[in-house]
């Protein structure tokens, strides 16, 4: 098996400036809790590994007129222990900590979660909900891509040769406003999502008035729900609206059999976990 050579850069145009030179055998290394994974099971065999850890804005978390940009390869313990973002963004906060288990919270980060490209990844159904923007620098510059746009199937990303997602923007958002994920697992923990679901309100004089809705692990990647958002904007998250969402859910799901849930399985799941993610989400619009 060819070594793998291992850079450690301090900035993301030297990051970017690595990956070119590697000719399409660079990988980048966040926490590695899935490259190492893989790399060790001889799925993967890079060239290059670019640790891109000892990045400063790629491991800070910043607010921005109200806006949070969090770093790619921040890890799941610091974003745990932010107060700011957990009042702000709960259910991304929460989504990002259900990964794996406290060894893995102090190294996986919400870009290895993302460009990992799993379409059950539990950040992904959350941060697409929240609405947030991945800042993207490869060759040719930076991006700002819509983190639903990013996933392209199982492994796969949309992702340009030499590109790395640099940080994830989180709206400002508006009083009233209120997220959460929620996922099923076969086991208590350690488990990956059967069906995964984040969502995210905005309330005013009890009537919705935003909505975004995303689905995990019910289609070769994460869906945005847009029926469902539909169904809850304009309602007061009656009984009728909250069904119509769930029933959107179920119609958006195609998802695969497997030992962990069979597709009948997985479709009703997808409209259970929508109403109680909204009923969550709901609540803490209400307080904020
Ligand atoms: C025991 C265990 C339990 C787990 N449980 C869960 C779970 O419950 N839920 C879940 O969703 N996942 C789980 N995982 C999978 C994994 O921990 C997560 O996907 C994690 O978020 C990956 O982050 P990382 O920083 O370790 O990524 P890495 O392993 O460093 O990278 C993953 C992939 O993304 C690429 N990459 C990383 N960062 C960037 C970037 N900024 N730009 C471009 N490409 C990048 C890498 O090249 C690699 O291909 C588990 C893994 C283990 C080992």
């Amino acid at each position: 098996m060819m070594e793998a050579q291992y850079r450690a850069p301090g900035s993301v145009d030297e990051a970017v400036a690595l990956m070119a030179g590697a000719g399409g055998k660079g990988r980048v290394l966040a926490g590695g809790t899935d490259l190492l994974v893989q790399m060790r099971a001889g799925m993967v065999a890079p060239g290059l590994i670019v640790d891109v850890k000892r990045i400063a804005e790629m491991t800070a978390i910043s607010q921005i007129a109200g806006a949070w940009r969090v770093g790619a390869a921040v890890t799941g313990a610091e974003i745990h222990d932010h107060a700011g973002l957990k009042k702000a963004w709960p259910g991304v906060v929460e989504a990002i900590n259900l990964i794996g288990s406290k060894q893995v919270q102090g190294r996986a980060s919400a870009g290895g979660n993302l460009c990992n490209a799993s379409p059950a990844a539990d950040s992904v159904p959350a941060l697409v909900a929240a609405g947030a923007i991945a800042t993207v620098q490869g060759p040719n510059g930076r991006r700002e891509v819509p983190v639903e746009q990013i996933p392209a199937g199982p492994g796969k990303t949309s992702l340009k040769p030499g590109e790395i997602v640099v940080s994830f923007t989180l709206p400002a958002r508006p009083a009233g406003s209120g997220d959460a994920y929620l996922r099923l697992i076969p086991r208590t923990e350690m488990d990956i999502a059967v069906v995964g679901c984040g969502v995210n309100l905005t309330m005013k004089d009890g009537t919705c008035t935003a909505a975004r809705v995303a689905l995990g692990a019910v289609a070769p990647t994460v869906l945005l729900v847009e029926g469902a958002a539909k169904a809850l904007v304009g309602s007061k998250l009656d009984d009728k609206a909250i069904e119509a969402a769930a029933a959107a859910c179920r119609a958006a799901c195609k998802p695969i059999d497997d030992k962990r849930g069979t597709i009948v399985y997985r479709t009703k799941i997808a409209g259970v976990l929508l109403k109680r993610a909204v009923a969550i989400a709901a609540e803490r619009a209400r307080s904020n």
